[in-house]
């Protein structure tokens, strides 16, 4: 491969990490590159952070995608990856996932680099899947019908096999349908939301990608499957968490639950990744919907890619560590 670029990921967990582009300030300092650093200064305390790879703040679109490339087309050799965005709301998650239609991110770009390599000869069948989860329930946003909630069960090849029932899963036979189906999802996720009076900063978005080989010289049979996460605000799980419902505040207990339910979950993840990085041999998938849908994808020999979203302002100093002391426990 050409120098500097991360090798071919595979079978474990790589941790990269994107600052927003605003004035640098002297409370967090960005060392870009491979093994790059983020210096904090909170609370009088220095801490210098690792990443496999740190962007630099005025990273383009195209520069975030061409590390991620490697591990997005290994899907076509029947690999599973993950890739997730985590951060506070506001550092630019879902600016990286999906992007502006004038300068898209990294599922647009997967979709179409993928496309790209199977070419026009139909060696694939490609199928999408798209799910949103929202205090811990599971929907569909690409059910013809309402979302109506699934039930997440195990799936018939035994323990860490996954089927959840009534997920509608699409063939796509070319690029424009999937760009289409994508834009479906993102729109019927935007309906959802304010008809539950909530924002998508409070729910996980899970876009899936099954590629499975249909013709020589790939042995038929072979599956890649591509899990693109856009990741609930991690800010919410300390906030509300911690002081419990205000008094007088109709919405409160709500905003509690969620808060629980997203805390719960993000840790979950963290706690997964942690196992699996440390070769643990209990590894506790079940803790959350998040991380037993997930399963499957996150077992042994797969691909999991941590895109951690920094904000390097002041006031956000205080999130912006707890981001990183995750990335710190995963990566
Ligand atoms: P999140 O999904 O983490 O809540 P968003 O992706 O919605 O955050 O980003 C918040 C705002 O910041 C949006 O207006 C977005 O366009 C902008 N933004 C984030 N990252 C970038 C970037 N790298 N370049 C330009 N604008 C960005
Ligand atoms: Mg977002």
């Amino acid at each position: 491969g050409c120098p500097g670029r991360l090798p071919e990921l595979k079978g474990n967990i790589r941790v990269l990490c994107r600052p927003r582009p605003e004035t640098p300030s002297s409370l967090v300092s960005v060392e870009p590159g491979p093994g790059g650093t983020v210096t904090t200064c909170y609370r009088g305390r220095h801490r210098r952070f690792r990443l496999d790879w740190v962007f630099p703040p005025d990273a383009s679109q195209e520069e975030v995608f061409r590390e991620l490339e490697p591990a997005v087309l290994s899907c076509l050799r029947g690999y599973s990856v993950c890739i997730f965005t985590y951060g506070q709301t506001g550092t630019g998650k879902t600016y990286s996932m999906e992007g502006p239609p004038e300068d898209p991110g990294i599922a647009p770009r997967a979709l179409q680099s993928l496309f790209r390599e199977m070419g026009a000869g139909g060696q694939h069948r490609v199928t999408l899947s798209m799910v949103e989860i929202y205090n811990e329930a599971v929907r569909d946003l690409l059910a013809p019908g309402p979302p109506e909630r699934l039930a997440v069960r195990q799936g018939p090849e035994g323990q860490g096999s996954i089927q959840v029932a009534g997920l509608t899963h699409w063939d796509v036979p070319n690029l424009e349908t999937l760009h289409q189906m994508l834009r479906l999802g993102r729109s019927n996720r935007a309906t959802a939301a304010t008809a539950m009076n909530q924002h998508s900063s409070r729910s996980h978005a899970l876009v899936t990608l099954t590629l499975r080989a249909a013709s020589p010289p790939r042995a038929p049979g072979t599956t890649g499957t591509l899990h693109l996460v856009d990741l609930a605000g991690s800010e919410r799980a300390r906030k509300a968490g911690a002081a419990g419902p205000p008094r007088g505040d109709p919405d409160g207990a709500r905003r509690l639950r969620e808060a629980q339910t997203i805390n719960r979950s993000l840790l979950a993840l963290g706690g997964v990744m942690a196992a699996l990085r440390a070769h643990r041999p209990h590894v506790p998938f079940r803790d959350s919907q998040l991380t037993r849908l997930l399963q499957p994808a996150l077992g042994p020999g797969t691909t999991a890619v941590l895109l951690l979203q920094i904000s390097t302002r002041p006031e956000d100093l205080g999130e912006t560590v707890c981001s990183l002391k995750f990335a710190e426990r995963v990566g």
